[in-house]
This record gives structure tokens, C-alpha cells and sequence, in this order.
């Protein structure tokens, strides 16, 4: 059972999700060589404190941290700490706020100084396909359409889409029903109504599909060492088209 949201719940997460994209927008002005994860953390953990909000990952499931900071062939679940970004590479992050009970996630992936033309293609593929995602939160599309969507922008660059890890309903709690993959048949699955919110989230790997998981119970990696990028938005479904809530206003 998918939940919907009221008008009200919508503009609180819409809130959730300006203090959210607020965040990605000043780590991304900070992105770049010397710079660590952890201070990308404590400047998210600032503003969201200013913000009057907190930071939904730090605690959850016992994560250490407000971000989730994965670099190059790290897909998702990166722990900040005192590795320094150097030129060349791409940094994943993803962040998620709590506001009044509802809940805001989103992520980016950040060129850290000038990056391989291939690994701007991998961004630029990873975001397109997450609008193709976007587009299909109308009332009566199904849920697949976003799956599907998502699949046929990566898979002709040769690039590959995560199967492990989804995208989720969210709310007032951070994953709810439905699951969304990032693949999938168009046309099948339940039929999308005013007031589902979706947090969709491809990640896309520039090699094959398959992750591992490391040792410290949270980094998630490429298994072939390829290249992961990471794009997410909070969308809720309306009348009037897809609303996308993790977004300044
Ligand atoms: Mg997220
Ligand atoms: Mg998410």
C-alpha cells in the first residue's frame, strides 16, 4: 500500500527539501582539491542546525555521520572522514533533513576541479536519468514507468544501473513503500495518484552493475572498481505534474 500525502504534508516536506538542497548547493560550492568529507560534513551539520532541522542519517541504523560522501568507485553509504578530494575525482553525496516529522533526501554527484570527459558523461547520463524519472510521477503513469524511464537513459551509453539499492516512498518516515528500482518493465506496477511521494535515486555504475560492500559495514563499492555516480530527488506526485520537493524556491 503506497501512502499519499495531504497538500499540508506536502509543504512541510517541500520545506524539508529546500533545507536539503540548500545543504547539497553549498557542499557543491566548497568542493575541491584538499578539501575532506568530514569538513563537507560539518558544514551540512551547520546549516541544518541553523535551519532549525536535523540531519536524518546521522544515528540512523547507527551511521556516524550527517552525509554520506562516496568518491569515485564508492556507489552509496560513505562515511566523511579525513580523506582529502584530489582533482580528477568525483564525490557522491547524499543527504537527508527531518523537519517537523517529514523527511527530505536527495543526492549529488560533484567534479572535484576538471574530471575525465567520460566521467562528466557518467554524471550528465546519471542526472538525465533521474529527470526521465521525474517525469513520469503523473497520476495515472505505474511505477515502473520510473524504473523503466531511469533504465533506458543509462543503458545505451554503455553504462549500468545499480540493482541492490532503490529508489523509496518517503515521508514521515524516510523509507517507505513502494521500492522503486532503477530497471524495470513499463506499464506494470501500481498506478500512481496524487500525493505519492517518491525519493528516486539511480545510481549508475560506468562498468558492470555488481557492488560489494566493504569491511566498515557501510561503504558500498563497485565490484569491477568503475566509476559510480549517484542523483536524488524527493517528488511528489500532483494533479498539476511532478513536484519536485528537494529543490531552493
Ligand atoms: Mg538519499
Ligand atoms: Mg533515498
Amino acid at each position: 500500500m503506497i501512502g499519499r500525502k495531504s497538500r499540508g504534508e506536502i509543504e512541510t516536506m517541500r520545506e524539508a527539501g529546500r533545507i536539503t538542497a540548500r545543504v547539497l548547493r553549498e557542499l557543491g560550492e566548497i568542493v575541491a582539491p584538499s578539501v575532506t568529507t568530514a569538513e563537507l560534513d560539518e558544514l551540512a551539520q551547520e546549516i541544518v542546525s541553523e535551519e532549525g532541522a536535523a540531519a536524518a542519517f546521522k544515528g540512523y541504523r547507527g551511521f556516524p555521520a550527517s552525509i554520506c560522501a562516496s568518491a569515485n568507485s564508492e556507489v552509496v553509504h560513505g562515511i566523511p572522514g579525513s580523506r582529502r578530494l584530489v582533482e580528477g575525482d568525483i564525490i557522491s553525496i547524499d543527504f537527508g533533513v527531518v523537519l517537523d516529522g517529514y523527511y527530505g533526501d536527495s543526492a549529488r554527484t560533484f567534479a572535484v576541479g576538471r574530471i575525465s570527459d567520460e566521467a562528466a558523461h557518467l554524471l550528465d547520463t546519471t542526472r538525465d536519468s533521474l529527470e526521465a524519472g521525474i517525469s513520469k510521477c503523473v497520476p495515472g503513469m505505474r511505477l515502473y514507468d520510473i524504473s523503466h524511464a531511469v533504465q533506458t537513459v543509462v543503458e545505451p551509453e554503455g553504462f549500468s544501473v545499480v540493482r541492490e539499492y532503490v529508489g523509496h516512498g518517503i515521508g514521515s518516515e524516510m523509507h517507505e513503500e513502494p521500492q522503486i528500482p532503477n530497471f524495470g518493465p513499463a506499464g506494470k506496477g501500481p498506478t500512481l495518484k496524487q500525493g505519492m511521494v517518491f525519493a528516486i535515486e539511480p545510481m549508475v555504475n560506468m562498468g558492470e552493475a555488481a557492488v560489494r560492500a566493504l569491511d566498515d559495514g557501510w561503504t558500498v563499492v563497485t565490484m569491477d572498481g568503475s566509476l559510480s555516480a549517484h542523483f536524488e530527488h524527493t517528488v511528489a506526485v500532483t494533479d498539476e505534474g511532478p513536484l519536485v520537493l528537494t529543490v531552493e524556491r
